[in-house]
């Protein structure tokens, strides 16, 4: 397949998930198209610009710690340039941070790369002792879910009572997310729920750097596994380490991210919620556009 034509392919989809219009090729001859040019298009078939595609989808990774500023695209809602009886998808936000962390090696014999399911990846993290939150944890919290989710929840770590069961998200915050998947429709049972650490920190303090990059491989390996259609990134730390930014919670919300090519959408953590009511209807609004990237 042509570059060209890959670019049109990622156009289109993108205008789909943020509802844009389709440009239809009208009867005359399109500025800058020369019929024949693009195997597979023809008039009145929907055709997408490719140059601004390159310029607001970028896929190349970012550099740990680099501003992400000039990945982002322009921040223009597609609604806005709507006609009257726009679709109700136009409601999606913008497009977002792009990151493409380096993939596993297919031939390698790192066990993780090898691990072929999510079973085989939580034997792993069950004798894993790559940083020091193996020294106090009681158990290993690998993640839950089916193999094959739609959407994979992503946290910070475990806390007490997840310590304690080798479950993510129990207790009061995870009763709190359990509701929130409900009121969209999503039994919990359907979701994949995991955190950035798998062990906890001590005193539930927020994860290290070197600790994170300790166990993220774990996570990567994870979502490819899954190869969910979304995912919910859970706070601040999930946010930032899945997009490979430091910029803030507030800044990264009511946009479409992506992580390989899956849309993450950024909420706040359920734990935040229990002590900030305030937040629980930006919640919703986000949890909801998470929901339409699903259907
Ligand atoms: S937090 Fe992750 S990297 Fe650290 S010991 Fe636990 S499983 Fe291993």
């Amino acid at each position: 397949m042509s570059d060209g034509r890959a670019l049109a392919r990622e156009f289109l989809e993108q205008q789909r998930l943020l509802g844009g219009d389709p440009v239809i090729l009208t009867d005359g001859p399109t500025p800058g198209f020369t019929p024949g040019a693009t195997p597979g298009l023809r008039p009145g078939s929907v055709t997408p610009p490719v140059t601004p595609v390159a310029a607001s989808v970028p896929t190349g990774p970012l550099t740990p710690g680099a501003s992400p500023g000039n990945t982002q695209s322009p921040r223009t809602s597609p609604g806005k340039s709507k006609a009257s009886g726009a679709k109700e998808s136009s409601d999606l936000p913008p497009s977002g941070l792009s990151y493409d962390p380096p993939g596993g090696d297919l031939f390698s014999a790192d066990p993780l790369q090898q691990a072929a399911s999510l079973e085989a990846v939580a034997a792993l993290v069950s004798t894993c002792t790559k940083c020091r939150l193996c020294e106090a944890r009681g158990r290993t919290v690998p993640g839950e879910g089916p193999g094959d989710a739609r959407l994979v929840v992503v946290g910070e770590g475990p806390g007490r009572v997840e310590d304690e069961t080798g479950r993510p998200f129990v207790g009061q915050a995870g009763e709190l997310l359990t509701k929130i998947l409900a009121a969209i429709d999503l039994p919990r049972e359907r979701v994949f729920i995991c955190n950035v650490v798998k062990c906890r920190p001590p005193e539930n303090r927020v994860p290290q750097y070197d600790e994170i990059a300790a166990c993220l491989p774990y996570l990567f390996r994870q979502i490819d596994l899954v190869k969910p259609r979304a995912i919910l990134a859970m706070g601040g730390t999930a946010a930032q380490t899945l997009l490979n930014t430091k910029q803030s919670l507030g800044a990264l919300r009511n946009q479409i991210h992506r992580f390989r090519g899956v849309p993450v959408i950024v909420t706040y953590h359920p734990a935040a919620l229990l002590r900030n009511p305030n937040w629980k209807k930006p919640t919703w609004d986000d949890v909801r556009i998470a929901r339409r990237l699903l259907d």
